[in-house]
């Protein structure tokens, strides 16, 4: 199965993964586990919370873009990024239909100062309150692009992506578990192992007493085999960082496809376009672009600039790494 999928496959099914992830998420975005209990989602849907119709990506995937986009244009150049995401609250670049129709407030509030000329790794706020996992959603591309390189690298690359909106340590780390899991999964890692490995990695990584004890937040992930094993209510699909964190890889570790993967996060209910996305990204990478249900892919807003976007991308990473 997963063990013989080739690297540009893994990246596409990735990109693809999140974009379908986010789009099957929005039109039961805020509803509760119950709801999804009764109805649970098990195709892309139209209309629901956002009333867009079916295939509509939402905020995770258009900053997303941006980050794809500028680091194909102008590599690691935060300013760029910044200016990218300016002009996606303006509605001028990336959103599925010409209007934002869904943002997080801290996101929000990072992009207007970054508008207002803040020094783009200054922008996120750093108060506690502000860790939802507004900026661990749109780090697949990060976790790509520095594939290949020490792990040290990706830890302190995603702790900046993170900073543009999300500062506090807590969303740094998240970020990195995250990326490092990712690249696991892109070198054909089984998921337990990925983890595991990515735990390793930012536990030897971080020896300042702000980011080692932020790390405890997540220490539920370890051991990963008894982190697999906990019931689906003790896991939650909220819009915190550490909740959107465990939930994706419990879906991952709890499935057997692509499929089963992604609708699992989503019918945890609360933020599931996020959940969603972050899971179908993991997925994604760990089964393969051909795992993905062509239908779905088909189905989803501007697909041919997604192809487009996403081809360059894998190329360019798939060649560096
Ligand atoms: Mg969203």
């Amino acid at each position: 199965m997963a063990s013989g999928v080739a690297l540009k496959s893994r990246i596409l099914g990735g990109l693809w993964g999140h974009a379908v992830g986010d789009a099957l998420g929005v039109p039961v975005e805020f509803c509760s586990r119950q709801e999804r209990e009764r109805d649970p989602v098990a195709d892309l849907r139209g209309f629901g919370t956002h009333n867009q119709p079916p295939g509509t990506w939402s905020d995770d995937t258009s900053l997303t873009l941006c980050t794809i986009d500028t680091l194909l244009h102008s590599g690691e150049d935060y300013g760029a990024l910044g200016r990218s995401f300016v002009r996606w609250l303006n509605a001028e670049v990336w959103t599925a239909h010409g209007s934002v129709f869904d943002v997080g407030i801290a996101t929000a509030s990072a992009i207007r100062r970054l508008a207002r000329g803040v020094a783009p790794l200054e922008a996120g706020r750093y108060d506690e309150d502000s860790n939802g996992n507004g900026s661990l959603m749109r780090m697949l591309p990060v976790a790509i692009w520095f594939a290949g390189r020490p792990a040290a690298d990706t830890i302190e690359a995603a702790h900046r992506y993170s900073a543009l909106t999300h500062r506090h340590p807590r969303s740094q780390v998240g970020c990195a578990i995250y990326c490092l899991t990712v690249q696991r999964l892109m070198t054909g890692g089984v998921p337990n192992a990925a983890v595991d490995m990515a735990w390793r990695d930012v536990n030897a990584h971080y020896d300042t007493a702000s980011f080692a004890s932020e790390l405890s937040v997540y220490s539920r992930l370890v051991p990963v085999k008894m982190f697999e094993k906990l019931h689906a209510q003790a896991i939650r699909g909220s819009g915190y960082v550490v909740d959107a964190l465990e939930a994706s890889i419990w879906c991952l570790l709890n499935s057997r496809s692509f499929e089963e993967a992604v609708l699992k996060a989503i019918n945890l209910g609360e933020d599931t376009d996020t959940t969603g996305s972050i899971t179908g990204a993991l997925a994604g990478v760990h089964y393969g672009l051909e795992a993905i249900p062509v239908v779905w892919r088909a189905a989803l807003a501007r697909s041919d600039d997604l192809d487009k976007l996403f081809n360059a991308f894998a190329d360019r990473a798939a060649s560096a790494a």
